[in-house]
């Protein structure tokens, strides 16, 4: 059985996976430590609360036929050994198989690729500037996890977070120039939530990208989209 410890399921979810109902499995674990981020239970590797990938399973078994897709968010999933197995597990359930990563490891994600059907890829600030998000830098790995799956044709979807004084217009306009440098056309803009963050960042006031602004990104790499929180 798939060596995969999850730290959550919610078992029906429409806007996941674009077009799908799916379940969400998060897996326990990311070695990053996201200023904004609204899930830090799912930081440490451990957690009393956590299951198993079978118990999971278990779940999904009465799903088939009801749901279209298992996304496998996190926390970062690529931090689980047994991540593809898990994955070829959803796809012989007759799932299609979703992921959210941050991009961390290009080289676990490399081995994950075959099972994919569609990606949601976190990307923080521009590559430089990763350490002021995480804590922990990474901006190569992720430009290299960009490389990987602009190049193997799964269906990816960019998103980036925003706080206004986090991550500033003329970051998200290096940002911008950088994902269309190496060939991206989408990007989604998300609103910071401050649900869930333990960061002083949530009681700071965020404002949305203006119009011109907003303009200006979609010059650079093509759709652009904000969703608010
Ligand atoms: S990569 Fe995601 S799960 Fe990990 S700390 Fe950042 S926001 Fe949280």
């Amino acid at each position: 059985m798939a060596q995969l410890l999850a730290g959550g399921l919610v078992p029906l979810t429409t806007t996941d996976y674009p077009g799908c109902l799916a379940a969400v499995v998060f897996c326990q674990g990311c070695p990053w430590q996201c200023r904004y981020c609204h899930n830090p239970h799912l930081i440490p590797r451990e957690n009393p609360e956590a299951f198993t990938w079978s118990q999971a399973m278990a779940f999904l078994a009465r799903r088939q036929g009801l749901l279209d897709a298992v996304v496998f968010s996190g926390g970062e999933p690529t931090l689980q050994s047994g991540l593809a197995e898990a994955m070829a597990d959803a796809k012989a359930m007759g799932f299609r198989v979703g992921l959210h990563t941050a991009g961390v490891y290009p080289d676990r994600l490399e081995k994950v690729i075959p099972w994919l059907d569609w990606v949601g890829l976190d990307v923080k600030a521009p590559f430089a500037d990763y350490g002021k998000i995480t804590g922990a830098g990474g901006g190569e790995a992720v430009r290299q996890s960009i490389r990987l799956l602009l190049k193997s044709g799964i269906p990816v979807e960019f998103r980036t977070t925003c706080h206004s004084r986090l991550l500033p217009e003329s970051d998200l306009l290096n940002l911008a120039a950088e994902l269309a440098e190496l060939g991206a056309t989408n990007w989604i803009l998300q609103a910071f939530r401050p649900q869930g963050c333990k960061d002083a960042l949530a009681e700071e006031k965020s404002e949305p990208p203006s119009q011109e602004l907003m303009a200006q990104l979609s010059g650079r790499i093509g759709t652009v989209e904000y969703r608010a929180a």
